[in-house]
């Protein structure tokens, strides 16, 4: 496995691998690795000749008062899972490599997409997140591109994008991993205390109530919603950002349920902001 921090190198690396005709694989992330990552990583291995993985906590998609000094870092140990993983490349740059002095250029999505769910509540998110990522496409160039569905709306932003700017390269929506108890796996779960940890449980719960719910013939979204707040605030650390049932490529709210569509939940609990989703298609 080799480290680069610097572009040019990096570039040159997969430029060779490229006149290989070696299909490369990229997952882009921000450290502190869990299983969930790890199954992006393995994914990207049974598909793709190469993988690169990118570990770099983006400071352009934090807002100011949010966690980007203290969200959790951990190179050398994040260096030894992608060994173990098989990974092929690693590309850690540090924020002066990504964004030197005069960095002056943005991609942004303009559609009502962004300004909803995490767009809304993390306003300049999502420009951060497709302007990082575009660059990355530009250094890495990807012919796969591996994201959790863990962030839905990630994924279908940089779909979008995708699509929209003829890029050259498919995105592979992957599975959410969870805890045993339900919780999705995140790198800010560090953060909670055990009581905290045992509150977060209700993202989970509540995505199950209403499957459950749906499943025994549940059609209004209002009744849905309800049910999923009522659980939500049986925790007592928990404040709800948004909980919304949204159609899967639009974002846009849903009055009636369709046959595909996301349920999407961002909640404090404590300090700490989580998100789960489910979809659901029949
Ligand atoms: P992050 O390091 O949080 O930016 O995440 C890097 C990638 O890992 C993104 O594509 C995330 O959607 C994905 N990811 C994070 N948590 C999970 C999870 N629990 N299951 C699957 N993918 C995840």
């Amino acid at each position: 496995m080799r480290v680069y921090q610097n572009i040019k190198e990096l570039k040159e690396a997969l430029y060779r691998e490229k006149l290989q005709k070696h299909s490369i694989g990229f997952v882009p992330t921000m450290g502190f690795f869990h299983e969930g990552h790890l199954s992006l990583m393995k994914e990207a291995k049974t598909k793709t000749d190469v993988v690169v993985v990118s570990i770099f906590v983006n400071p352009t998609q934090f807002g100011p008062n949010e966690d980007f000094e203290a969200y959790p870092r951990d190179l050398d140990r994040d260096l030894e899972l992608c060994e173990q993983v098989g990974v092929d490349y690693v590309f850690a740059p540090d924020v002066k490599e990504m964004y030197p002095d005069g960095y002056a250029t943005y991609v942004t999505v303009e559609s009502e997409m962004t300004n909803k769910l995490c767009g809304a509540s993390r306003p300049g998110h999502f420009k951060g997140v497709t302007s990082v990522v575009n660059k990355l496409f530009n250094i890495v160039m990807p012919d796969f591109a591996f994201f959790g569905q863990k962030d839905a709306q990630q994924v279908a932003v940089l779909e979008k994008m995708v699509r929209d700017l003829n890029m050259n390269l498919t995105i592979i929506p992957c599975p959410i991993v969870r805890e045993a108890d339900g919780l999705a796996m995140s790198s800010r779960n560090v953060y909670l205390s055990p009581e905290e940890r045992r509150d977060a449980l209700v993202l989970s719960q509540s995505l199950e109530l209403a499957k459950s719910l749906i499943d025994e013939g549940e059609r209004s979204v209002e009744q849905l919603l309800k049910a999923m707040h009522k659980k939500v605030e049986s925790a007592q650390s928990a404040v709800v950002d948004y909980i919304e049932i949204v159609d899967l490529e639009s974002l846009e709210k849903l009055d009636v349920l369709n046959d595909r569509f996301l349920i999407a939940l961002a909640i404090k609990v404590g300090k700490t902001r989580l998100i789960d989703n489910m979809r659901v298609e029949s």
